[in-house]
């Protein structure tokens, strides 16, 4: 009975795939019940001209696959690009704008980052690669930033002298200096001064001249009241003419200050990610061991919305115990679990609770895994098999490592994953730790994995690097897992994130998906086509038969 029924289903389902349009086709797939969804799925396979294949059919083939080992076909377009919505959920209970996540890694992501891409609408998560206090101060900025303030301006006492000033001028580029009376944030703001102050001072050698007797007296500054709102600030700026605004508390603490030159640079954020009280949201890492509840403590009370149980093997005892531990005491927190490859890791963890899965083993673009361990997965098979498990209950997946492009993340997302979390794609911006330097007359920035002995090495992290790659007090001599490089410079990260976003919805047009969640549908129900790519097809899918080109994008 139930097969004459089955046959019946696919009969009309066979004949309304002729007849109506593809997205009223997808409809009628959703109504079929979910045990049907196989029957569905092969009528795709068999009617549809017989092209490509299904996710199914493909990750099932047989060898593990990277992202570069297939192309997605494309589809039927019926809107604009920019129409596509991007939405999509980082864990059980966070929704992004965006579904870019940048990676804990100590050359990645701190608050500069964390804070540009949450303004972006994605979310960075603090790396635990430095002292639990630094961690959470970390996590602090970015709660408590609000856009077009510097929370942390360079602050001198009035006893500095000029040379000082110069100091900073050359150190930051600009030599607007509030003073306060102890010389830090927070203390009582007695001045400030500008270049205006010090251009024009007579004399050959001014620098031992102190502030006290060329700065601009607090009694004749333009201030404004904590609380002020960004457009209010730039209202009084503008009247005022003046280039800097200092904001201070109702008994006259310096807290903040504003600069004309940033606000004419300041845009505003729309989709910035936020929590019910307008803050950014953030997530931090954190290890399994003991120590780590103390960590955690400090994070939680810094305001932490996630946190990253930071494993490279997920599926241990360990961190099972650790998501048990915090849905216990910090219910508010949201966890993501991992890193998992297989449907066996993903389980323990989902069964133990964790509100996210991260994805990947050995794909990072620093990593050593694989050939070391001799374990790890494709990312491509790691991705469908564990987001296709995953969903079954409601947990999202974040598809981690090995992302070098925008069609690498249509990829992930196509293969059922909700997020992606990029290092390597991310290290090269102006937001990511760490100083630019030149080699060859490139400019650069470092790039390191968090399991290279270098970043294991560092002096301030309590061994909490090691913490990811080694579980065992025992394990006493390193086994390196990643590499320490550099990467190129690729400008700020506020430009090259919606250079990401903007790809992102052109890719999806193209498939014909006007979300995500469309995405991930048509890709389930089979009507998402796939197509192995031989080696030859990647060499054509690339830039070839040129003498030389230059690559720029965007
Ligand atoms: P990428 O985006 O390809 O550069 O990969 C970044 C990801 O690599 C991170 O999010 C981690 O999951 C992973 N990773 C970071 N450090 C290491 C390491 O030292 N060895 C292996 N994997 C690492």
């Amino acid at each position: 009975m139930i097969s004459v029924y089955l046959r019946f289903v696919c009969v009309v389902h066979n004949f309304l795939l002729f007849s109506v349009r593809s997205s009223q086709c997808r409809q009628v797939v959703k109504e079929i019940p979910k045990n049907m969804a196989n029957c569905v799925e092969n009528n795709y396979d068999a009617i549809m001209l017989e092209d490509g294949m299904s996710a199914r059919q493909m990750i099932n083939a047989g060898h593990g696959l990277t992202y570069n080992d297939f192309i997605i076909l494309p589809g039927f377009i019926t809107f604009s690009a920019d129409s596509v919505d991007l939405s999509s959920q980082l864990t059980k209970k966070i929704t992004l704008k965006a579904p870019l996540v940048s990676s804990p890694m100590d050359t990645v992501t701190e608050s500069d980052m964390a804070i540009a891409i949450a303004l972006c609408g994605g979310i960075g998560i603090i790396h635990h690669n430095c002292l639990p206090e630094y961690q959470a101060n970390e996590v602090h900025k970015v709660k408590k930033y609000k856009h077009g303030f510097i929370r942390d301006p360079v602050v001198l006492c009035p006893k500095n002298t000029v040379a000082d000033v110069l100091k900073v001028k050359k150190e930051h580029g600009f030599c607007g200096v509030p003073i306060t009376e102890n010389g830090k944030l927070g203390g009582k703001l007695v001045g400030i001064v500008t270049s205006r102050d010090i251009d024009f001072l007579e004399g050959n050698d001014n620098s031992s001249i102190k502030l006290e007797n060329v700065m601009t007296k607090v009694e004749d500054l333009v201030t404004a009241q904590s609380g002020v709102t960004l457009a209010e600030a730039n209202s009084i700026l503008e009247n005022s003419k003046k280039g800097k605004l200092p904001i201070i508390s109702a008994d006259g603490n310096l807290l903040a200050l504003m600069a004309r030159t940033d606000l004419k640079k300041s845009k505003s954020y729309p989709i910035a990610s936020k929590d019910e009280n307008k803050q950014l949201i953030v997530g931090a890492a954190i290890g399994t061991r003991e120590e780590d509840k103390h960590r955690l403590q400090l994070l939680a009370q810094a305001g932490v919305d996630v946190i990253v149980l930071d494993s490279s093997q997920g599926n241990s005892i360990y961190q099972i115990e650790m998501i048990k531990f915090i849905k216990k005491v910090y219910p508010q927190l949201q966890i993501i679990g991992g890193n998992v490859v297989t449907i066996n890791q993903a389980k323990n963890l989902i069964d133990a609770g964790v509100d996210a899965l991260r994805v990947g083993m050995g794909s990072g673009s620093i990593c050593i895994t694989q050939e070391v361990m001799a374990v790890g997965r494709p990312q491509a098979t790691a991705v469908y098999k564990v987001a296709e498990y995953s969903k079954r209950f409601g947990v999202p997946v974040i598809a981690d490592g090995g992302i070098q492009s925008i069609g690498h993340i249509i990829k992930a997302l196509s293969l059922g994953a909700s997020t992606v979390m990029m290092g390597s794609l991310l290290a090269g911006t102006s937001e990511a730790p760490g100083e630019y330097f030149f080699s060859d007359g490139v400019r650069l920035k470092k790039y390191r994995g968090m399991g290279s002995l270098e970043a294991m090495d560092r002096k301030d992290a309590m061994g909490s690097a090691m913490n990811r790659y080694f579980h065992n007090e025992m394990d006493k001599l390193k086994v390196a897992q990643g590499v320490s490089g550099s990467i190129v410079d690729k400008g700020s990260a506020l430009r090259f994130i919606p250079y990401l976003q903007c790809g992102l919805r052109h890719g999806c047009q193209d498939i014909g998906a006007k979300s995500l969640t469309e995405l991930r549908n048509m890709m389930y129900s089979g009507e998402l086509r796939f197509e192995m790519r031989s080696y030859s097809a990647q060499l054509e899918g690339n830039v070839h038969s040129l003498f030389s080109y230059e690559k720029r994008l965007f």
